[in-house]
């Protein structure tokens, strides 16, 4: 299956951060989830949703259209929030994320799985289980040591985030054929009209 999303910042949940592009520039950002199959997709590209889960989903999204968009406007929400407080450190945007965690975190138990290491069981599959996943997956990375490598892509407006994972911690660019080769071209025709000034 060809992936209609971008996963490149090295966590599936930290992913979802980058479906909105040009985030940094309010008259170029556009919105990738425009509607509930978009989410569902991204979800099962993420492998947040399984097969039989994404199937039941889109069924419960063709019979209760409003409850869809909704569901679809809750996924922006918290992901914008998570942003904002992960990305951008803001109070309001923290105090944001915390109502949708203190929602997401009262839709699940921890329970073993297979007997082994305990995992989130949905209490029910829902059109905002999506949401609970993604905030749940996001307050895991918030605490682990992964969010220490948590890097904003340096392009002016690009806005995307990874996780550094590089030896020197020196990546600077979402994806290096994207941004990378975009900046990397700025620098040149600056210097190359610097020389000839
Ligand atoms: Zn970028």
């Amino acid at each position: 299956m060809t992936e209609r999303f971008a996963h490149v910042s090295g966590s599936s949940a930290l992913d979802a951060l980058n479906t909105v592009d040009w985030r940094l520039d309010p008259e170029r950002s556009s919105e990738q989830l425009t509607g509930i199959g978009e989410v569902l997709d991204w979800c099962v590209e993420a492998g947040m949703l399984g097969p039989d889960e994404v199937a039941t989903l889109r069924g419960d999204a063709r019979d209760h259209p409003r409850l869809a968009a909704e569901a679809v406007s809750a996924f922006r929400a918290a992901r914008d929030s998570a942003y904002g407080a992960m990305v951008e450190h803001d109070e309001n945007a923290i105090a944001d994320f915390q109502t949708h965690q203190r929602e997401a975190f009262s839709r699940a138990c921890p329970h073993p799985a297979d007997g082994g290491r305990w995992t989130w069981l949905d209490d029910a599959l829902t059109l905002r289980t999506p949401t609970h996943r993604l905030v749940r997956a996001l307050t895991d990375l918030a605490q682990s040591d992964d969010v220490l490598r948590l890097h904003r892509c340096e392009d002016d407006v690009c806005g995307w985030v990874f996780l550094d994972t590089s030896p020197r911690r020196n990546r600077r660019w979402c994806a290096a054929n994207d941004c990378g080769d975009r900046n990397r071209a700025r620098a040149y025709y600056k210097r190359k009209s610097a020389q000839r000034d």
